[in-house]
């Protein structure tokens, strides 16, 4: 069977792990990543036999530093059918038109505008509407996080308004020119925050949401509240949630009762840069009245998003026709766990 080939543009926090999930599907191939500095990530990248493509003004810069490009940016586009922009926020569109060029489709991720795809996708959401499309756009971490668990909870009831607090993090651990070091920051000041406005590009509720940002780089965590039109026990909550995919159950009685040690487990379970795509729901934390639902999950910001990259390219590509299939595959192929944490 022949793989479809894709790159990625911008091998940063989220571009170096797409690279990696992309090298253990069956059916996609990695032909390069562009990169636009010759620092410690590309001579990695070389190192684990990845191809390295930069912008052509660039090529001596590379060579002067001993990493020897495979061609420009133009080079690897004429190879490939699906480019993964993973480029700073706001930087994808401006390389929009190129792909168009070259007629490779494109993933872009959240912190471009939703206007830059046809369609912000999620694929517990909308897999089936995103099939061969030109171009998606994966949403934020934070909205990728909250879609896995409202797009589940629909299928249950209506829902009729959702509340959320997001306790964001201050920065990826590499970024060494971000804070707050010591301050809770109101973020932004604005209520609904952004995020709630990057859900609606996905799924049509009502929701509004408040952020906060909190001096730490591990992960995000939510505080959902969420009112549905039909009453629900603790227990079709706590099932749910078990029986979804990328959602797992965690609990405090067996000491994992902060984000620290959520950390702590992925570097035991031997998790690659202590990733967890999975979302992480504190299973004690659910509660229900009647319709009123509530819970609190942790966020894994560096890492949610793959998946669903990877999905993303099965659908613009039309290599699988459900979201269960893609689910399943990149599932597999990146040993990600649901239900409930147990030995
Ligand atoms: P990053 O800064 O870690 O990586 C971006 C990479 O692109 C860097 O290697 C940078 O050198 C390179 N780059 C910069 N300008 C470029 C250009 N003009 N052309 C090609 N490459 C260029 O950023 P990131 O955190 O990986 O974010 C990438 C995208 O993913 C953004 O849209 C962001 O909003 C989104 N996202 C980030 C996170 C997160 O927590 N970091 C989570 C989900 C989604």
């Amino acid at each position: 069977m022949s793989r479809v080939k894709v790159g990625i543009n911008g091998y940063g926090t989220i571009g170096k792990r797409i690279a990696d999930a992309i090298r253990l599907q069956p059916d996609i191939e990695l032909v390069g990543v562009v990169k636009t500095k010759p620092d410690y990530a590309s001579i990695v990248a070389k190192m684990n036999g990845i191809n390295i493509y930069v912008p052509e003004n660039y090529l001596k810069k590379f060579e002067e530093k001993g990493v020897n490009p495979s061609g420009t940016i133009e080079d690897l586009l004429s190879k490939i059918d699906i480019i993964i922009d993973a480029t700073p926020g706001g930087t994808g569109v401006t390389y929009k038109q190129l792909y168009d060029k070259y007629n490779v489709k494109a993933v872009f991720q959240g912190g471009e505008k939703p206007e830059v795809a046809d369609l912000s996708f999620n694929t517990l959401c909308n897999y089936e509407e995103a099939l061969g499309k030109n171009s998606l756009r994966v949403v934020s971490c934070n909205t990728t996080a909250l879609l896995r668990t409202l797009c589940t909870l629909k299928n249950i009831s209506k829902i009729r308004k959702v509340r959320a607090t997001i306790v964001r993090r201050a920065a990826d651990p590499k970024e060494i020119k971000k804070g707050p070091i010591n301050a809770i920051v109101p973020n932004p000041s604005t209520i609904p925050s952004h995020h709630a406005l990057d859900v609606k590009t996905v799924l049509d509720v009502d929701i509004i949401t408040m952020a906060v940002i909190v001096p730490t780089t591990l992960m995000h965590l939510h505080t959902v509240y969420v009112e549905l039109e039909s009453s629900v026990t603790r227990n079709d909550i706590e099932e749910l949630f078990a029986d979804t995919p990328r959602i797992l159950l965690v609990d405090p009685s067996i000491g994992l009762k902060s984000t620290a040690e959520l950390i702590e487990l992925a570097r035991d379970l031997g998790r690659k840069r202590n990733d967890i795509p999975e979302l992480l729901v504190w299973q004690d934390s659910i509660e229900t009245r009647g319709t009123e639902v509530m819970w609190m999950h942790a966020v894994h910001q560096e890492s949610i998003v793959v998946p669903e990259n990877i999905d993303a390219i099965r659908a613009v590509a039309q290599l699988a026709y459900k979201a269960e299939e893609t689910i399943e595959l990149t599932d597999k192929t990146l040993k990600i766990l649901h239900g409930r944490l147990a030995s």
